[in-house]
């Protein structure tokens, strides 16, 4: 029989974590074509999250987790779950039943048979969130389109279900900074996506505060583009034209009608125009450089304290 894994990662989800074990043991149980394991990763949570995880572990061979030494992001705990992951097919889900378990039956009819390599979710309208929110996630997709080579479809969550070969190609990327939603667009593969609307957590908080979000974004903008380097050469050629005819007509217009008093306002605004849009662009080079330092320094992306074999 198939085996299908289930990758969850979680932070500070001890109220939610029993409910999704649960569910998950029913949906398992609806999916008699296939056996199951469950690959928890807990990534560096204060509250009880990894005891639950141990406890459930040592009664059920199907569960297994690592357990990171700290906080170290989403990204991170995906990757070490899909590294853990054995499974024929792998199914990568939130753990605040946001992503509804019984989806996976639907996502395996998908990709069973070979048909396609992926089954994803996407999100068609999402409850209880902020208008900023959607919005926010709306722009987002458009600006990662018009940027980027990748496709991004709107609202695509990460929450999907993979035969083996798309897993080992999202492993054979090695990169540090990690924005896998890009990753998946970037390795191809036929991707079935299923609509479904977004239900507000089943318990708990979100991880994810605005500017936590924002940053997200600049980040998985960055790793797609290189585009905005390309922006900074543009502006200064514009420019350098406008400057050079600027130029030309003064020098002919003051040798028809004399000079006339200059115009200060005007050369103090351009200063700070062009001074804003220097430090603007040396910022972003700087952002790149630094994604480039992270990487250049090969560090490991998490560090695993305990799995169900016992501490490391
Ligand atoms: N998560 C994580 N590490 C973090 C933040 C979040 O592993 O630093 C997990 C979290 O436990 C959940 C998933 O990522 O399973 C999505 O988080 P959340 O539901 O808070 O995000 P939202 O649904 O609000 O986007
Ligand atoms: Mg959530």
């Amino acid at each position: 029989m198939p085996l299908i894994s289930v990758v969850v990662p979680c932070y500070n989800e001890q109220e939610v974590l029993p409910a999704l074990y649960a569910e998950l043991r029913r949906v398992a149980g609806l999916m008699d074509c296939a056996e199951f394991e469950f690959c928890f990763v807990d990534d560096g949570s204060a509250d009880a999250t990894a005891e639950l995880l141990r406890a459930w572990s040592r009664e059920d061979g199907r569960v297994r987790f690592s357990s990171f030494s700290r906080n170290f992001g989403k990204e991170a705990a995906m990757l070490a779950g899909l590294r853990m992951a054995r499974g024929d097919f792998v199914a990568l889900m939130d753990a605040d039943l946001q992503h509804p378990p019984e989806m996976l039956i639907e996502m395996y009819e998908a990709v069973k048979d070979g048909e396609y390599d992926c089954a994803a979710a996407r999100r068609t309208a999402r409850e209880g969130e902020t208008k900023v929110r959607s919005g926010g996630s709306a722009l987002f997709s458009k600006l990662m389109n018009a940027l980027s080579d990748t496709e991004y479809v709107e609202g695509a969550t990460d929450y999907r279900l993979m035969r083996r070969g798309m897993v080992e190609a999202v492993l054979s990327l090695p990169e540090y900074n990690r924005f896998t939603k890009g990753i998946f667009s970037w390795v191809g593969f036929k991707t079935k996506w299923i609509p479904y609307v977004s239900r507000e957590r089943a318990a708990g908080e979100t991880k994810w505060s605005f500017s936590k979000l924002l940053r997200y974004s600049i980040d998985g903008m960055m790793a797609f583009s290189t585009k905005p380097l390309a922006l900074s050469s543009i502006l200064g050629v514009i420019s350098c034209a406008i400057a050079i005819i600027t130029l030309l007509v003064t020098v002919v217009k003051t040798l028809i009608f004399g000079n006339p008093v200059a115009g200060y306002p005007t050369i103090v605004s351009l200063i700070l125009l062009v001074g804003g849009l220097l430090m603007f662009f040396i910022g972003m080079l700087g952002q790149y450089l630094a994604k480039t330092y992270m990487e250049a320094k090969h560090r490991p992306i998490y560090i695993v304290r305990e799995t169900e074999e016992g501490l490391k």
